[in-house]
């Protein structure tokens, strides 16, 4: 590559003598600061942090020939061509302000191993969404594997992009989970087919808006060759699909827990059904799989099952496969986590139910409810939970720093819910929680734990939250 501005167009890349910046030390800034080396660019890597971390992590770097600026990763280092970030770092970020200005194009992890695959690279079928993204990618990965193919689900989960597209691995085609922030940061991304599974606010501190948050996630839909894969049951993610720049002859499908129409997946009496990728979808529907293979089979999981069974079929993967897949599943801890049965009352871990729109499927998918819920509310509001939830609940136990937010939703609409206040944020707050649960519910009923909020209060994160849950109920049982 000659001299001036790195362009983004997606022709592959010569990073020989260019300069390039990587923002941000840490799990993706090294790797890839390690792989533009190793292809000839002039690397700097630039980081806000300077403590003896970041210095152990910057010895090692200097120790290959890159250049390493601890302690401030504001500036844009001169004669910068390219900046390759982190995606956690914001738009907002004085260092990319510069870059407009002077620019630079800015990349983040996935569009850097976008740009390194090879000619014969393996096709990504993608998926984002606010919620249900590693479920939805590791059911699509079983999918795949189940029809034989050589696949892997990476990205914003276990493998990492950069990994799985220089690897000596070899694979026919990849489940690639995207967030958001990845999207930002992949101005030429152009996969295969993808799914957006539902758009609720999240991260908006970090877009800056809704419109921003949902111009990201619709990214993923622009250059798709042959589904674009939409929930039915929400409408933005439809928009999405409509102001997506696609390939020619790509498709719209949707997804729902109704009867599919044309161009759709739904289900009919229990039976999960394909009317999009058969002979004559007017009148055919071919069927995939039954409820009961997806587990749990919560609804908002069968969407789940259902924009996972969708990407698998654009790709061409037969229906037994689909079967087959769904049932070699097996969901991933602290995410509707059934622990124990106890006299009657069964107790259900959902930790990973950070945020309402999460905490709202959850509560959805029982009848009669004692509720632990609380933490970081992160600026969310919990009107619409409650007023959605209410009917499910047979009583409530509050947690954590942000639970008076919750308290006076539930008194707003739904006083008649008796609601147990924990004004402790200890590390014996959750066996008294669990115990207390367990004296307001009566046989028949679940124990969640969907908190609809973070952890960091009390815990270092959702897995430590999970994990203290079920050792609390593991106490109730002794
Ligand atoms: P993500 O990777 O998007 O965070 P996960 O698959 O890890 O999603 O699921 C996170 C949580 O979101 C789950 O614990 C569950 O409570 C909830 N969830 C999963 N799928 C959906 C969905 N389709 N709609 C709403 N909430 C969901």
């Amino acid at each position: 590559m000659g001299s001036g501005k790195v362009t983004t167009d997606s022709a592959p890349f010569d990073f020989r003598g260019k300069h390039v910046t990587v923002a941000g030390l840490g799990v993706s800034g090294i790797p890839a600061a390690k792989v533009l080396h190793a292809r000839g660019a002039i690397v700097t890597v630039v980081n806000d942090g300077d403590d003896a971390r970041a210095r152990e992590q910057a010895e090692g770097l200097e120790a290959l020939g890159i250049t390493v600026r601890l302690g401030d990763g504001a500036t844009l280092p001169e004669g910068t061509e390219l900046i390759v970030t982190t995606p956690g770092w914001g738009p907002a970020k004085p260092l990319f302000q510069a870059a407009a200005e002077a620019g630079v194009p800015v990349w983040g992890d996935v569009e850097l191993a976008w740009r390194l695959r090879g000619p014969d690279a393996a096709p990504w079928l993608a998926v984002t969404g606010t919620n249900g993204k590693t479920t939805t990618v590791q059911m699509l990965a079983a999918i795949l594997k189940a029809a034989g193919l050589r696949t892997a689900a990476v990205g914003n989960i276990g493998v990492s992009l950069l990994d799985a597209v220089l690897g000596e691995e070899t694979y026919d085609v990849l489940a690639v989970e995207l967030s958001s922030y990845q999207l930002h940061w992949a101005p030429s991304l152009r996969v295969h087919s993808a799914a957006v599974l539902n758009l609720a606010p999240d991260h908006l501190d970090w877009h800056g808006s809704m419109a921003a948050y949902a111009a990201d996630k619709g990214h993923i839909y622009d250059g798709n060759q042959i589904a674009c894969v939409y929930n039915v049951a929400d409408q933005a993610t439809e928009d999405l699909v409509r102001e997506a720049d696609v390939e020619e002859g790509c498709r719209a499908i949707g997804f729902t827990l109704g009867t599919p129409g044309p161009s759709q997946l739904g289900v009919v009496d229990g039976i999960l059904v394909d009317r999009a990728f058969v002979e004559n979808r007017q009148k055919n529907a071919q069927e995939l799989a039954e409820v009961s293979d997806v587990r749990p089979p919560a609804p908002h999981n069968i969407a789940n099952a259902l924009a996972a069974a969708a990407l698998a079929r654009a790709f061409g993967v037969p229906a037994q496969a689909v079967r087959d897949g769904l049932r070699s599943f097996r969901p991933d801890a602290h995410r509707i986590e059934h622990v124990a049965d106890l006299d009657g009352v069964s107790y259900v871990d959902d930790s990973k139910a950070t945020n309402t729109h999460a905490a709202q499927a959850s509560l959805a998918s029982y009848e009669s409810i004692v509720w632990i819920a609380g933490g970081l509310a992160k600026g969310a509001t919990f009107d619409e939970l409650v007023t959605a939830s209410a009917k499910h609940l047979r009583a409530v136990v509050l947690i954590g720093a942000d639970r008076a937010l919750i308290r006076e939703a539930l008194a707003r609409h739904a006083p008649e819910v008796p609601v147990v206040d924990l004004d402790r944020t200890d590390t014996g707050a959750m066996l008294q929680a669990v115990t207390e649960a367990r004296r307001l519910a009566v046989a028949g009923d679940t124990v969640l734990l969907a908190p609809a909020c973070a952890s960091m209060d009390m815990f270092t994160n959702y897995n430590q939250r999970g994990d203290a849950f079920a050792t609390a109920v593991g106490e109730l049982r002794a």
